[in-house]
């Protein structure tokens, strides 16, 4: 099968850190011929925008990204070349497929031989070290690619790819068992409305942490067992404690910066866990140590997903255990939207077709 493949696309793209995005009409396509052993065309149907990308366009984390930078880490679209001398590739021409952060990973080292390929030396990131999804052909790896379940939506898919893969894994290592009661602070954000849908997926309870009624009208809707307003709510130990037959959660799963570890080690039951998810680019984690240890806390992190978190929340979606809530836009609104995100008022995920 032969592929009309152009030499030029339009792509959005950071000159370097700091600057605005633009969105340039002339950036060249790699052909067939140069791309190496296991990397793969894309040719993308659509695109998450995450607050990633914004941390990387603005370079205000403690890692540095590439620049020029072309972003995205949400890609779903159809493979249409693969490299010469690729062996053994599970994806073929054809195949439609997700780009997620993790573009790729050795699959040898100790850390991709126990599952966390995402804390692999040498992995490379989509948007980050290698470019993203911003643009309407993107080079990827066929051993890291995910494949879309038939039946899937592309737009659906786009924001399971980071946001659900992100909180599946998280939820999935948060040491809970069925019935267990789970605090999402933020869970009617991009993140938390898809963790509360997850945790109920996994038949948790869930205390839903967020304020304002549309955002308790969204997390009620989606299942949550319980809604708590910090805004509102004189003492959030009080008020999970209260919801948990006095005993506290078995869990809370952080997404959003800086939101109250300090409490999380006072509504947390004995053996609680605590897993850290967002990524922050200055805060630190401020809980008592004494009550730590007193009550056998323990404080997780959990990074993106692999290859296996990928395939299990997208397929959760494809069954219709989870559906994220999201805003289309073109990729020429991207400036906007980084706005947006600065502002705080984008209410769930947005999606960029590339079709517009
Ligand atoms: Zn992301
Ligand atoms: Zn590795």
């Amino acid at each position: 099968m032969s592929i009309k493949i152009p030499k030029t696309q339009k792509v959005a793209i950071v000159a370097s850190s700091g600057e605005d995005i633009q969105v340039k009409n002339d950036h060249p396509v790699k052909s067939q011929a140069d791309l190496a052993p296991g990397e793969c065309l894309v040719k993308l149907h659509c695109t998450g925008v995450c607050h990633t990308d914004l941390h990387a366009a603005l370079g205000d984390w403690p890692l540095d990204a590439k620049t020029p930078l072309i972003g995205g880490h949400e890609g779903v679209g159809d493979i249409v070349a693969i490299g010469s001398h690729t062996s053994a590739s599970p994806v073929k021409v054809g195949d439609r497929v997700g780009i997620k952060w993790l573009a790729d990973s050795c699959l040898h080292c100790e850390q991709c031989r126990k599952g966390r390929e995402q804390n692999c030396l040498d992995a490379k990131l989509s948007g980050f070290t290698v470019d993203g999804t911003f643009s309407e052909y993107v080079v990827s790896y066929v051993h890291h690619v995910t494949p879309i379940p038939e039946g899937l939506d592309s737009k659906e898919a786009a924001s399971i790819l980071c946001a659900g893969l992100t909180v599946y894994r998280a939820l999935k290592y948060s040491q809970t068992n069925p019935g267990d009661w789970v605090v999402l602070p933020g869970a009617g954000g991009g993140l938390g409305h898809l963790a509360v849908q997850y945790a109920k997926y996994m038949g948790l309870r869930v205390i839903a942490v967020d304020s304002g009624e549309e955002k308790k009208k969204l997390c009620l809707d989606l299942g949550a067992d319980h809604w708590i307003d910090f805004k509102e709510c004189k003492d959030i130990v009080d008020s999970v404690t209260a919801a948990t037959d006095g005993l506290g959660a078995h869990s809370v799963v952080i997404t959003t910066p800086g939101s109250g570890y300090q409490e999380a080690v006072g509504y947390l039951r004995k053996g609680g866990t605590i897993m850290a998810v967002g990524l922050p680019g200055k805060a630190t984690l401020d809980a008592s140590i004494f009550f730590t240890v007193f009550k056998s806390i323990s404080i997780l992190g959990s990074y993106v997903g692999n290859r296996q978190d990928a395939i299990e929340s997208l397929a959760i979606a494809a069954c219709g255990g989870v559906k994220c809530h999201f805003s289309v836009k073109k990729l020429g609104d991207i400036q906007e939207v980084y706005k947006e995100f600065q502002k705080g008022t984008v209410a769930g995920r947005v999606v960029i077709d590339m079709a517009l």
